[in-house]
């Protein structure tokens, strides 16, 4: 523990010396893919000393001279330290304590690798172009000039950027002035409120916009590349309606003047909050009216409220350090679903939320290897590391635990004490529950500390007892092993029975209580009704066999429902109950309707067909698959009927998907004759398009790769690209998918893409040993590519390995993971591994159990795998 945070500290900058103003030029040469800076740091030098150590990397520094007392002192030696990515001038005396001016003059390269100061390519009448824009989180912004790059190193910034006259140039703040010479310009910004370095940016290409002004005359735009201007109406739209309602939420008005939104073709996350200038991938923010579907909708609507609800979580009141990581992304992911659920109150966005963001917490969080959420790290790729659903996605689930337990109310005067407090300063996770509990009154830390603290979570394991419900408590771990160290959860956790379905809440704080409750014979009980607190629950089999009676009807939420499925096959997985008594659960749901029930549904039903994929009884598993997807899916059909809303329509792709991929004859035939036709210049309506592409490339030869790659070709939308890359990612012939990998690496793939693809093809038990050959064969460019701070995009490439589950796979993953140590990823290899071998243990253990359980269904006769 102390050796860790040791040497989690070595990566930190010492604190004799603090950063108060960047005075910063910077000149971007399109030309030769370089830029030059030019650079002013003000100081205030606390503690006397003889060197000054700053974040840099990738930059060659050509001028430095420090001023102090009207003094010039230029350094005897400058040393770079690779490992720390920081370079030293060391200046022969003493500077006293005071203030000092650091002057600097560097150069760089607009890099391919999406972080930094990194170009972009576009096409300009058939011309291919460079723009260039920033990606400094997390540890980037040394990348493109010498900095403090650590997130409370807040200081005020002026920016100058000298560019090409006909292109656009944007950052965070509103122009101050432009001076205009023969063929460039000089745009100055003004100057910014106290911010860190991460969340400086600016962007130079050739842009165009819409602007309007929000309710409280805050003027938005919306940026694309030259053409795509119309694609951005509906952000722009949605903007409008976000920023005011956290202005109105948090009761503290958005701080800067302005706020511009830019679609950028290369982008290496999804999209990044930039106080005042919020950059994207074109799919998270730009939306064609002929050709997107809802799901992208409400993909953009989710991205842009994510990042504005950063504009305060993040940008206003900022975290101390990489460690509480979860203050930004954890509120942003609770907060952006209020304001679509607010926005968009007919998509049912809290529903959805469970079947996503809930699911994949509990998901991530199960493995032995996660981490706490406040969890220590010192040097990048660490930092790199911890942008995972434990921080995002329980980082949300338990802000969403927290508001049930206190109340809308309460919850946000807490949030409102917090921004106001620490308002332009930084602020550490105590400091949230210190605010909480000065408006509530209630014991805050002690609750959220053993959730925050500590890794992983409980499953309550529940009975009836005398009297009431017996409740215990272990730490859940989906290899079904024990946590030595025994950890206690302090959990807050509502009851709701037959008799009085409106939630009781108690609170257990020990291994154990029993909890009165007046329960009749027979009577259902539903413990975490809603979900609302952040556990998994294991009833006991008179207890489970009363939920059964009643999962197929109204009776429970959706939420309820949706948890009971993810939970049983949880507890499956982790041998506390039978797969086959999860299977019996599964099948109870065949007549549902709901959206997110059915995504849960068919995450379960992908679960095992990964798992069962080369067992001799797949094919009994594939007729139970199929017979379950069938009759939904031929029920809604292909098209649109009067009446569908927003859930149906997602609903429908996702049936016809499944019940596609399981073998359902009729509809692969008819997604094929759509295909057939589109291609042959039909329409297709953009909501089924996925599943026409899918189904036909799952289905399909060399002819259907052809026609999807000159689809993929002729479009200039990211999102039918992706589309198009997504059922690429479907072929089952061998040789096909080792021409699509070959085809991830080439030019007609941006970088930004390519990993997506290989882990579309890893992801089905068809693909995975070719898309994993390719992977290692392919490793060193993949490194080259990706290296730095594209750990998300390199990690997706190692990640879908977690689906293999044999011993002989096993071997060979741990093998490479120690060849090429290279990589980082150190946790999420460990990941990958322990989810191999979790997977051989419940083969091993429940194989039998699952196959008696599949031939044992009269109903479904058996069918051999191949005439599926
Ligand atoms: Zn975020």
């Amino acid at each position: 523990m102390r050796q860790r945070r040791l040497s989690a500290n070595r990566y930190r900058l010492l604190r004799t010396v603090e950063p108060l103003h960047y005075h910063l030029i910077i000149t971007p040469d399109f030309s030769s893919l370089r830029f030059s800076g030019v650079e002013q740091v003000s100081l205030l030098i606390k503690k006397s000393t003889s060197q000054i150590t700053l974040h840099s990397v990738g930059l060659k520094i050509s001028k430095v001279c420090l001023v102090v007392n009207g003094g010039n002192l230029t350094p005897q030696c400058t040393s770079f330290d690779k490992k720390l990515e920081t370079v030293t001038f060391k200046f022969g005396k003493r500077v006293p304590a005071g203030e000092a001016e650091l002057f600097l003059s560097f150069f760089g390269e607009l890099n391919d690798k999406m972080h930094g100061f990194y170009r972009t390519s576009y096409e300009v009448n058939g011309e291919k172009k460079w723009g260039g824009a920033t990606q400094f989180e997390a540890t980037d912004a040394r990348r493109a000039f010498p900095c403090f790059d650590e997130p409370d190193r807040k200081a005020t910034f002026s920016l100058e950027l000298i560019v090409p006259k006909e292109k656009t140039a944007l950052s965070n703040m509103p122009v101050g002035s432009v001076e205009e010479g023969h063929d460039i310009k000089m745009v100055r910004y003004q100057k910014t409120p106290p911010m860190s370095t991460y969340l400086l940016a600016w962007v130079v290409a050739d842009l165009e916009c819409f602007e309007a002004l929000d309710k409280n005359r805050v003027p938005i735009r919306v940026w694309t590349t030259l053409g795509k201007k119309e694609q951005g109406r509906f952000a722009l739209d949605t903007a409008c309606r976000v920023l005011p309602y956290f202005a109105e939420w948090f009761g503290v008005p958005y701080a800067l003047p302005k706020l511009d939104m830019v679609a950028l073709p290369d982008f290496a996350a999804g999209a990044m909050e930039n106080w005042g200038l919020v950059t994207y991938r074109e799919t998270a923010l730009l939306i064609d009216r002929d050709n997107s579907s809802q799901a992208a909708k409400q993909r953009v609507a989710e991205i842009v409220s994510h990042e504005l609800a950063h504009q305060w979580f993040g940008n206003y009141v900022t975290m101390k350090w990489w460690t509480h990581l979860w203050l930004n992304e954890g509120f942003a992911s609770y907060m952006g679903p209020k304001a679509v659920n607010h926005i968009f109150p007919d998509w049912d966005i809290w529903t959805q939320y469970v079947a996503d963001d809930y699911c994949s917490a509990l998901h991530l969080d199960g493995l032995k290897n996660t981490h706490p959420v406040e969890v220590g790290v010192g040097d990048p790729r660490e930092i790199s590391e911890v942008f995972d659903a434990i921080s995002y996605s329980k980082g949300s689930v338990i802000n969403r635990m927290l508001e049930h337990y206190l109340g809308e109310e309460l919850f946000r005067r807490g949030l409102r004490h917090y921004l106001t407090r620490y308002a332009y300063k930084n602020a550490a996770t105590d400091d949230l529950w210190k605010a909480l509990e000065e408006v509530s009154g209630k014991p805050i830390k002690e609750i959220m500390a053993s959730f925050t603290r500590q890794p992983g979570y409980p499953v309550l394991k529940v009975q009836r007892a005398r009297g009431g419900l017996r409740i215990s408590q272990e730490r859940f771990i989906f290899d079904g092993s024990k946590d030595k160290k025994d950890p206690l959860w302090k959990v807050p956790f509502g009851v709701a029975y037959e008799s009085d379905p409106e939630p009781i809440f108690f609170y257990l704080d020990r291994r154990s209580t029993t909890i009165p409750l007046e329960l009749d014979d027979g009577e259902w009980v539903k413990v975490n009704p809603d979900q609302s607190g952040f556990y998994r629950v294991s009833y006991a089999p008179e207890l489970m066999g009363e939920l059964k009676r009643v999962v197929g009807t109204q009776t429970l939420s959706k939420v309820d429902k949706l948890e009971l499925l993810d939970d049983a096959l949880a507890l499956a997985k982790a041998g506390l109950v039978k797969t086959s008594d999860a299977l019996g659960l599964l099948a109870s749901y065949s007549k549902e309707e709901d959206f997110s029930v059915w995504s849960v549904l068919a995450a379960s039903l992908g679960t095992l067909d990964n798992l069962l994929g080369r067992e001799a009884f797949y094919g009994s598993f594939v007729v139970f698959a199929k017979e379950f997807f069938t009759p939904a899916a031929r029920l809604i059909g292909w098209d649109k009927k009067p009446g569908d809303g927003h859930l149906e329509v997602m609903l429908r792709s996702l049936l016809l998907l499944n019940a596609g991929w399981y073998g359902d004859r009729k509809i692969t035939e008819e997604a094929q004759r759509r295909f057939q036709e589109f291609v042959a210049g039909g329409t297709l309506n953009p909501d089924i398009r996925q599943a026409v592409y899918t189904l036909s490339a799952e289905n399909g030869g060399g002819e259907e790769l052809e026609a999807l790659l000159k689809i993929y070709d002729s479009t200039d939308l990211q999102e039918e690209k992706m589309r198009v890359l997504r059922s690429l990612a479907g072929f089952r012939d061998g040789q096909l998918l080792r021409q699509v990998l070959q085809f991830s690496l080439s030019e007609r793939v941006r970088a930004q893409d390519t990993p997506i693809l290989i882990a579309g093809i890893g992801s089905h038990s068809v693909g995975r040993s070719a898309a994993w050959d390719f992977v290692k064969r392919n490793w060193k460019k993949l490194l080259g590519r990706y290296e730095g701070s594209g750990l998300g995009l390199l990690s997706m490439m190692v990640e879908f390995a977690a689906g293999f589950s044999s011993e002989e796979e096993l071997r060979d993953v741990a093998a490479f993971f120690r060849k090429e140590r290279r990589m980082g990823l150190d946790r999420t290899k460990r990941q990958v591994l322990e989810s191999i071998r979790s997977k051989i243990k419940w083969l091993r253990r429940d194989r039998q159990d699952i196959e008696e359980w599949l031939r044992s269904r009269a109903d479904y006769k058996l069918v051999p795998f191949g005439n599926r």
